[in-house]
């Protein structure tokens, strides 16, 4: 028997590593985890927590601007950037320690320092070998800019949440989650925002109702959203302010422009050429249905295989491994009816098939649509519209796609993916009572189809 150091040695701390290592190490096998950032990965640093924190305190405008109508004076407000940067900073530090003691607990070794593989079955960590069984590669991915003049002056998500300056002005780019929940965020903080996307209208791959009233609601709350826009150049002022040059002809002066154009896995300097791994065009490894790469003792799972960049999708990858490794599971990872939220403002929520893939997968489907002020706007004369669509295979009755846009649309798919997972009907819908007064509510009462 070979005399390894571990059974699994994984590289990157990030949500599928941390659950991997932790899940496999509680199955019995000696587990150590390379990391050289902060613990937690993209999501506990530089992605969903900080995010959220971030559209917390953009709502607060929303409520101080309605308060009025419920009979709240609220006095003069200002918002204090340093304030809450550093109290989101506090609580990130204070999770990178959770995550520490999670490994610690699990009897997981923790190796500082960037990893590299030497070889199918052998990593380095400065001047550290080690010999394992098993290299799980869970690296993650990292923005992605495209090329072009003045690409120094802008900055990505990454540097967005440690911002010395907060920017009056911002231009952002893309149309994608980060993009569109970044325009949600700057927008609700007073930020003068604008929101470039190159193609005719954002999100592509949702719900294309959906993305049109979002993409009405946020014009109408005032963002400038510009599709079919493509910037040129990017220049610096005398005074540091920024220049966007776009080639329809405008030049938007602003104090930041924030790329959200992607992200890429972050394989380059691995060592991977040490091994049989093999990668997609854009450095994603690639893995068959139980994370095997191309190398059988290296296995990949998370935003480096390139499937779904979503942390429950990282976790639910790496619980499957280590049982499979480890524990005598065979299991595949279901990629079906995995539901998501957009933390736009107002959010999306959506599980399974968008109308028009449903139509191409079913052919014969059924569209339940509704659009309706919120309960909350009718004394306040706001302009938000709440939308909500059920997406039904004829054939089965099935209810195969679920989408809403509105507050709280995270929180409310959450619970109609069980149904869907389990197979519901529209007919099952249909026999369940609404919650009264909800918006939630509309979904199990939509009976004619459009
Ligand atoms: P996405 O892949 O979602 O979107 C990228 C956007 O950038 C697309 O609109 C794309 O346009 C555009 N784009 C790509 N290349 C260029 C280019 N060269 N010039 C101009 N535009 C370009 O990436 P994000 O960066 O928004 O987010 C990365 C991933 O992180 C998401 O896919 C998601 O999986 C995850 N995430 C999840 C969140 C959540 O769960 N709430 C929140 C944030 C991120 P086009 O559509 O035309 O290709």
């Amino acid at each position: 028997m070979e005399d390894f150091d571990y059974d699994l040695f994984v590289i990157g701390a990030g949500s599928g590593g941390v659950r991997t290592a932790r899940m496999s190490a509680q199955y019995g096998a000696r587990v150590a985890i390379a990391e050289d950032r902060q613990l937690g990965g993209t999501c506990v640093n530089v992605g969903c927590i900080p995010k959220k924190f971030f559209v917390y305190a953009s709502e607060f405008s929303h409520a101080f601007r309605d308060a009025g109508s419920y009979g709240w004076r609220v006095g003069e407000t200002d918002f204090d950037w340093p304030t809450l940067r550093d109290n989101k900073t506090r609580e990130i530090e204070r999770l990178n320690d959770v995550y520490g003691n999670l490994l610690d607990n699990a009897g997981v070794d923790l190796v500082e320092g960037r990893a590299t593989i030497t070889g199918p079955q052998s990593v380095r960590v400065g001047e550290r070998q080690f010999r394992t069984r098993y290299i799980l590669v869970a690296v993650g991915g990292w923005p992605y800019v495209p090329e072009f003049p003045g690409r120094e002056h802008v900055i990505s998500s990454n540097e967005v949440f440690y911002l010395e300056h907060f920017p009056r002005r911002v231009a952002i780019v893309g149309g994608g989650y980060i993009a569109v929940e970044f325009a949600g965020i700057f927008h609700g903080l007073g930020v003068d925002t604008h929101l470039i996307y190159r193609g005719e209208l954002f999100l592509r791959g949702f719900d294309r109702d959906i993305r049109q009233s979002l993409a009405d609601q946020m014009a109408g709350q005032g963002v400038d959203v510009r599709f079919q826009s493509h910037v040129e150049r990017v220049d610096k002022n005398a005074d540091g302010t920024l220049a966007v040059t776009l080639a329809e002809g405008d030049v938007l002066e602003v104090d930041a422009v924030v790329y959200a154009t992607g992200r890429r896995p972050m394989t380059a300097g691995l060592g991977l050429a040490n091994t049989a791994v093999e990668l997609t065009d854009t450095g994603a490894i690639v893995v068959d249905d139980r994370f095997r790469t191309a190398e059988p003792s290296i296995y990949a799972l998370g935003d480096v295989i390139g499937h779904m960049e979503l942390t429950p999708v990282a976790i639910a990858e790496g619980m499957a491994l280590s049982a499979n490794l480890f524990n005598g599971g065979d299991t595949t990872m279901d990629y079906d009816n995995i539901p998501t939220a957009i933390f736009s403002q107002p959010p999306i929520g959506t599980v399974g098939l968008d109308e028009d893939a449903a139509r191409e997968r079913y052919g014969d489907i059924r569209v339940y649509r509704t659009s309706f002020r919120p309960l909350k706007q009718t004394l306040t004369g706001g302009h938000d519209k709440i939308m909500m669509k059920l997406i039904v295979d004829a054939a089965s009755e099935r209810v195969v796609g679920c989408h809403m846009l509105g507050d709280e649309a995270g929180e409310i798919i959450q619970g109609f993916a069980v149904a869907m997972k389990a197979g519901a009907t529209k007919a099952d819908f249909d026999a369940t009572v609404g919650v009264h007064p909800t918006a939630a509510e509309e979904f199990v009462t939509m009976r004619s189809p459009v």
